[in-house]
């Protein structure tokens, strides 16, 4: 009795076995996968970690030929020929994908997704597009709302920039007022181009609905109210900045000053310039204070303008305006004042960008959006000294 049971115990673990293999009939398979596999497919991570592209594509050329069922294998691959610009080769092994295999409805969705980024990158933004739109709403859309929207910019497709933002706000909770803003100005500017003042101007204040610190939306709003001989609203519009983003006064000084110019009451506009300057401190503020001073007022008030400048915040593009306004006013001995001030401009001269705080891209000129990366706003309203910021 005692050992008939014993014997029972043996035989149902022994069955439970067979089961198991018997489930497995492919088990020499994941075997021989999981030794073949690892060491081509590590061997193309420890090149990726090293940034040594080549060799991890290669490896990972390798780790197909060994196991060819594997999607996620030749998403890696895609991706990495992505990465290094070979987009004709990312893009062949994709569509090989699609035509060479029995694919599932979920299977055929992921390779469009890839290669939707591949003709994104090849820049064949209609084909990327078409994809794009074609996939499944709930799997890919937030991944196809984001390349559509760069497809958009990249394209100047302002208004569906707009759809497509407004979108992937409501669906990522993600903010794109500031992008959306920029839209409706880029839309605007075309419109001032074409000299639709009153639909720009529609245009702009939606601008400003969006992102109320929309200092770009101010800006052109007092542009188009200057270019229509509007100029004391003109002024009104340029002097919001300074309730929105005062960092961006530097933007519009000059246009204040001839503005104020053109209405014969310099004074008030030097006077607006000068309370600018001793609030927020800009370069570009000084700079056309200046120059306003020295044009208006004579280089004697000029000097004085940078003497202060000089001895509160010691700089060379001061020094600079010192000794070109003692140039002017002849108070000094001119010749070698005028070589001292041609020196340090051309030793000042080409060293002022725009340097986005992004990806680092410099700019000559502000942009609203980086040429290099695309953000907005990325650009400091006003441009550094490269060389003297990285001492
Ligand atoms: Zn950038």
């Amino acid at each position: 009795m005692v050992e008939f049971e014993f014997w029972w115990l043996l035989v149902i673990p022994f069955f439970f076995a067979l089961g198991w293999l018997a489930a497995r009939v492919d088990i020499k398979q994941i075997i021989s996968e999981s030794t073949d596999l690892p060491s081509a497919y590590f061997k193309g991570l420890h090149y990726l970690i090293s940034n040594q592209y080549d060799k991890a594509i290669e490896a990972f050329d390798d780790a197909i030929k060994l196991n060819n069922d594997s999607l996620e294998l030749h998403f890696a691959l895609g991706a990495l020929l992505r990465k290094t610009g070979q987009i004709d080769r990312a893009i062949n092994l994709h569509i090989d994908l699609l035509e060479q295999r029995e694919l599932s409805l979920e299977q055929q969705e992921s390779i469009k997704a890839e290669l939707a980024q591949d003709y994104f990158k090849a820049g064949l933004y209609d084909r990327s597009e078409e994809l794009l739109l074609a996939l499944n709403r709930e799997r890919y859309y937030q991944f196809s709302l984001n390349t559509l929207l760069e497809i958009y910019v990249k394209e100047r497709e302002w208004k569906k920039a707009v759809e497509t933002a407004t979108e992937l706000e409501k669906v990522s909770g993600v903010s794109f007022r500031v992008s959306i803003s920029h839209f409706y100005c880029e839309i605007a500017v075309n419109e001032i181009l074409n000299k639709k003042y009153s639909l720009a101007k529609k245009l702009l204040a939606q601008a400003l609905e969006e992102s109320k610190n929309c200092t770009r939306a101010n800006i052109l709003l007092g542009d188009i109210h200057s270019e229509e001989k509007l100029y004391e609203e003109a002024i009104v519009f340029w002097k919001k900045i300074e309730f929105q983003q005062p960092e961006y006064l530097g933007l519009v000084a000059s246009k204040i000053i001839s503005t104020f110019q053109i209405l014969n009451k310099i004074n008030e506009g030097l006077s607006i310039l000068a309370r600018f300057f001793d609030i927020y401190k800009l370069k570009s503020l000084l700079n056309v204070l200046y120059e306003a001073v020295l044009a208006n007022e004579g280089p004697n008030q000029a000097e004085n303008i940078a003497r202060k400048e000089l001895i509160k915040r010691p700089s060379l593009s001061a020094l600079d305006q010192l000794f070109q306004a003692q140039a002017i006013g002849k108070t000094n001995k001119i010749d070698n004042i005028e070589l001292i001030q041609q020196t340090i401009k051309n030793t000042i001269g080409d060293r002022r960008f725009y340097m986005c705080n992004q990806c680092g891209f410099k700019a000559r000129q502000f942009h609203w959006q980086c040429p290099g990366c695309n953000a907005w706003e990325s650009l400091p309203s006003e441009p550094v000294d490269i060389i003297l910021e990285n001492k």
